[in-house]
Order: C-alpha cells, then structure tokens, then sequence
C-alpha cells in the first residue's frame, strides 16, 4: 500500500507558499463538506500527482500557507 505521493513539480513549488498564492492549473477544489469549516480552510488534489493540497485561511500569518497533506518527504 502506497499512501504516500510524490508531489510533481507544481505541487512542489506551491508546498510551503502563502495561502495568498493561487492553486496551480491542476488543482482542483474538493467539494463542500470536505473539511469542517470552510471559511478557515480548503482542500485541494492534484489531477497530476493525486497530491493533497490543505490552504489554511484562518490563523495566525505564518500558519496560512499551502500544506501538502500527503508528500513522500517529512
Ligand atoms: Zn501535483
């Protein structure tokens, strides 16, 4: 079982970004009720690599940024 993604080089860049950075072309937003409070933050998955975007909206300034939920490195 292999539930780790290797992030393509989109998902790489925007890894670590502020939330002000828009999501890259192969994102796509996943659909309400995927996370419990939309306002404070969206998913997103790439078509690409199947990478898990979270983009934190609420917070303080250095916790809003584009985490990658399930990158090969940590
Ligand atoms: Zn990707």
């Amino acid at each position: 079982m292999d539930l780790w993604i290797q992030p393509c080089a989109r998902c790489a860049d925007l890894y670590g970004m502020p939330a002000t950075e828009p999501p890259h072309q192969d994102l796509t937003l996943n659909g309400a009720g995927a996370v419990k409070d939309a306002r404070a933050e969206e998913h997103y998955t790439c078509l690409r690599c199947r990478g898990v975007f979270a983009r934190i909206l609420a917070g303080p300034p250095t916790r809003r940024i584009w985490m990658l939920l399930n990158a090969g490195q940590h």
